[in-house]
């Protein structure tokens, strides 16, 4: 099958002009899910059933195609999303026979708008990593070069995408967990203000920092799946009252005056980071900054002070919440017993605990606490002065598979650009911005005030549109 369709918009048109229907779509996905999946792993379950009677489903629907959102989309989910009557493992073997018992909320709002499910994605378990090594079934590979690491947590999320198994995928970003894989694949990964997007059935990491966004091919995707899931949710008491914009309305094609900060510990002049930066990735990043200047943005140095400490912060905190979490899979209602946890979320637990044992509360979790308000309050004075924060996604490229893995420690060290977004709570988009010179991919990501989605959505689209790198796609 010829593929007329780039984005929802144009899959959408060739629904209403006659020229597609859901069932030849699905299919199109399936045999691609068939041919390269065997040697990507992006996906766990596929469910090929399932998608074919949604599809048969929606046909019947056709005269009302403009009051689904998504209608006809065909999307696949993070294994840390429950659903109903399909196994949801989390990528841990302690769940490997575990059926999901109800629908998360965000994925039912997939569905209710349309949307025509895959299957489930491969992750770390429990989306502990940054690489996607982590899952207990086995590495994603990276459709750039499969030699490669995909980033992580939401491998298989960001591997789907960049390889058209699947035109939306959904994850989850805890400390960087959309943004890696989506700069490592060159795919566009958002994570939503913390609260935006109910938690509700969605596997816990750390529930202070969960965001559950998602991962498309483009901004205008981004913003439009983003209009179906954002909302309160009785079933999630952090969700926020606040109204949902209309997010594919806020898109943009000019940055003209647009306020742009590059912390000063991040990049450039007088950094105290950029020595352990990889090369290629602070120049296209500098280079993604020269195009946001000529898209009109006014650019200027921030500074972000508690940078340093942010990622001891992050690693006292996620544990302490992952080991909490944790504790409810004893075996005894549903999975396997605890002997069944891999080697890296046995190391969480144990941290976790420890650092909220008597005796140690005081030195770890609550100092690790009073550094997170230090952190929020860097990004709020810094945007102060500005309307968002440019920075790199990852530190380096993406790394070979296995090159890390004997090394948590270094693993750990590549989180230093992302978590602080995740302990202040706030919206970041990564879009791709480039190739290395061994055609590795590289991203950037642009960070607002909590709730900007919509100027983040209008700022990413107008470098978009300027810019060549989401209309490039690896040769499968
Ligand atoms: N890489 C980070 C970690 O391992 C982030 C994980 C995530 O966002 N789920 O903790």
């Amino acid at each position: 099958m010829n593929k007329s369709w780039t984005d929802i918009a144009s899959l959408v048109e060739g629904y209403k002009t006659g020229k597609l229907s859901p069932t030849t779509v699905v299919e199109y996905y399936l045999e691609r899910i068939h041919k390269l999946n065997p040697e990507l792993n992006a996906y766990l379950t596929v469910t090929e059933d399932l998608a074919k009677q949604q599809a048969k489903e929606l046909e019947k629907k056709l005269a009302e195609i403009d009051s689904f959102p998504l209608f006809g989309v065909p999307v696949a989910f993070k294994d840390l999303y429950q659903t109903q009557g399909i196994k949801t493992t989390a990528g841990s073997k302690v769940l490997e026979n575990y059926i999901g018992q109800y629908n998360a909320t965000a994925v039912q709002r997939y569905i209710d708008a349309g949307a025509i499910v895959l299957g489930k994605l491969n992750c770390d378990a429990w989306a502990h990593g940054s690489s996607g090594e982590n899952s207990d079934f086995g590495p994603t590979k990276n459709p750039w070069n499969t030699q490669y690491v995909p980033g992580g947590s939401s491998s298989g999320s960001a591997a789907a995408v960049a390889a058209d198994l699947c035109l939306v995928a959904a994850g989850t970003d805890t400390g960087g967990s959309i943004r890696c894989p989506a700069s490592f694949c060159s795919v566009v990964g958002l994570k939503p203000t913390y609260g935006r997007v109910s938690r509700y059935g969605i596997i816990a990491m750390a529930s202070s920092l969960d965001s559950i966004g998602h991962i498309t091919g483009s901004v205008a995707d981004s913003a439009r799946v983003l209009a179906v899931t954002a909302g309160v949710d009785p079933k999630d008491a952090t969700t926020s009252t606040q109204p949902v914009p209309d997010y594919p309305a806020s898109l943009a094609t000019s940055l003209k005056g647009v306020r742009i900060g590059i912390p000063k510990e991040y990049l450039r002049l007088g950094s105290t980071m950029t020595e352990g930066m990889d090369k290629e990735v602070e120049q296209l990043t500098d280079a993604a900054i020269d195009q946001l200047q000529k898209l009109g943005a006014i650019v200027s140095q921030v500074s972000l002070p508690h940078t340093p400490q942010s990622l001891a912060c992050y690693y006292i905190i996620q544990p302490a919440e992952v080991s909490s979490n944790l504790a409810r899979y004893d075996g005894i209602r549903y999975g396997h017993d605890r002997s069944a946890f891999g080697p890296e979320a046995k190391r969480r637990i144990m941290l976790g605990t420890y650092t909220l044992s008597a005796g140690y509360y005081d030195a770890y979790y609550k100092t690790a606490q009073k550094v997170r308000t230090l952190v929020v309050e860097d990004f709020d004075k810094a945007f102060e002065r500005v309307d968002l924060i440019v920075a790199p996604v990852m530190p380096h490229l993406p790394f070979k598979i296995g090159e890390k893995v004997a090394d948590p420690m270094s693993l750990y060290l590549e989180d230093i650009l992302t978590v602080p977004v995740n302990l202040a709570g706030l919206p970041a988009i990564s879009l791709p911005c480039g190739f290395s010179q061994t055609k590795l991919p590289v991203g950037f990501q642009l960070i607002g005030p909590k709730f900007s989605e919509q100027k983040l959505f209008a700022a990413a689209q107008a470098y978009e549109l300027a810019t060549p790198f989401h209309e490039q796609h690896p040769s499968l």
